[in-house]
């Protein structure tokens, strides 16, 4: 028992990830039957995101101490999230556009998942309208919004209650220090969840490495090349450079500081899932001031999904090969503001990048076919696409920290045992 706790969590979790795809290649798609303790997991930290949202970002929006500082971290995370966004969409395209994935295949001899085509036709006629959109933004009742966990309203309100605060000054004290020391709680709690993390990471691993197809793996073998290949490069080239050039720290620190968050979003293939361990990262291993860390995280983990932007227009051209559609550069442009705004409005939860799908292949003219094609092997791209979003949030968070001096770097250089 002390053996186990005496090694670092991040190498238990890397461990658990390696047998966990080790235990699912041998065992096959009977992995499936330990599933559940992954589930159990995902459960555990899904269960935090409302209470951490709520108190941490009350407490750090009041902590930034004055509304010209929190506009100045706001718009320069604005404007890193969708410029890197951008950028993501057009080398989606470009993979797409030179690497042909979609080239050889003809989309209407192949199997297709009838049930993801149904859900995708479905959502075509139910699409939200953008007024809709933005109407959803407004958390109308804080309760149900917290209740249904509801990210981006409880975000503005959340926001609002800070703001509140910062407002009432001396009146405000209060109310602070319950927000204050419920943070702490909050963090606290996260850590005890956080000792999961081997094991949910392990079964769920063993059971995507044991009950993916490798038929269908190796039909669309070229997709998921170019998924990894075009989040390997935002990874490595995008935020590598930010936090080398912009941030100016060592890039290895950070990475080894978001371990964690590198496996739970990996195994977990969600953004939301995977917020409360980006949140503790951020502050305990890089060093990132509360306020900062809070208010940039959570945004970034429904807002900021490069892995999903480039994989839309990725998908969008194979969708397009496969399925003989010619596209103009005017269509090409199209897909690279709708796809950037598919990923902002994509919700951080398994799958949500393929059914924005929709919203894209619709408005050049894609058959919906496509994602029935590609269903099958969604979640291995997913998982990939997942971990670049949540690094894109912990890089913006760390650039901005540093504009704005509200990073402590000694903690990150030293963070030897996270
Ligand atoms: N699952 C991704 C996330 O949570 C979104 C996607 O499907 O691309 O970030």
């Amino acid at each position: 028992m002390r053996a186990w706790f005496a090694i670092p969590l991040w190498q238990r979790v890397i461990a658990a990830l390696i047998l966990g795809i080790a235990t699912g290649l041998i065992w096959g798609p009977g992995a499936e039957s330990i599933k559940i303790v992954g589930d159990i997991f995902i459960a555990f930290i899904k269960m935090l995101v409302v209470p951490l949202i709520f108190f941490s970002l009350v407490a750090g929006v009041a902590s930034i101490g004055d509304l010209r500082k929190l506009g100045s971290v706001g718009w320069r995370a604005m404007l890193l999230f969708v410029v890197t966004g951008q950028i993501a969409v057009w080398l989606g395209l470009a993979l797409g556009t030179f690497l042909k994935p979609g080239s050889g295949i003809d989309g209407r001899s192949m199997a297709l998942d009838q049930s993801a085509l149904e859900k995708a036709q479905d959502r075509q006629e139910n699409a939200q309208s953008f007024k809709d959109m933005i109407l959803d933004i407004v958390p109308d009742s804080p309760v149900q919004v917290m209740a249904d966990v509801n990210v981006l309203p409880l975000i503005v309100f959340s926001l609002l209650i800070g703001i509140g605060i910062l407002m009432a000054k001396e009146e405000g004290k209060p109310v602070l220090t319950i927000f204050e020391s419920g943070s702490v709680v909050m963090q606290k709690v996260t850590m005890v969840v956080m000792e999961l993390t081997p094991f949910g990471v392990f079964a769920l691993m063993a059971w995507v490495s044991g009950t993916l197809g490798t038929n269908a793996l190796a039909a669309l073998g070229q997709l998921v090349l170019l998924n990894y290949l075009g989040c390997l490069l935002i990874i490595g080239i995008i935020y590598a450079g930010m936090i080398k050039f912009i941030a100016r720290l060592p890039v290895i620190a950070f990475f080894r500081g978001i371990v964690d968050p590198i496996a739970v979003s990996y195994s977990t293939a969600s953004s939301n899932a995977t917020l409360p361990v980006t949140l503790r990262a951020a502050e305990r291993n890089l060093g990132i001031s509360n306020s900062v860390a809070s208010f940039v995280i959570s945004l970034g983990a429904t807002i900021n999904m490069n892995g999903t932007a480039m994989y839309l227009g990725l998908a969008t051209l194979f969708g397009a090969q496969a399925f003989g559609v010619q596209l103009d550069m005017a269509d090409y442009v199209t897909i690279s503001v709708l796809g950037t705004l598919g990923a902002i409005g994509a919700a951080g939860i398994p799958g949500s990048g393929l059914i924005m799908m929709v919203l894209v292949f619709g408005a050049v003219g894609v058959p919906l076919e496509t994602i029935a094609l590609v269903a099958g092997i969604d979640r291995i791209m997913d998982m990939m696409r997942t971990t670049t979003n949540v690094t894109g949030d912990a890089a913006v968070a760390t650039t901005v920290a540093v504009m704005t001096g509200e990073i402590d770097t000694a903690e990150m250089i030293s963070a030897d045992d996270v």
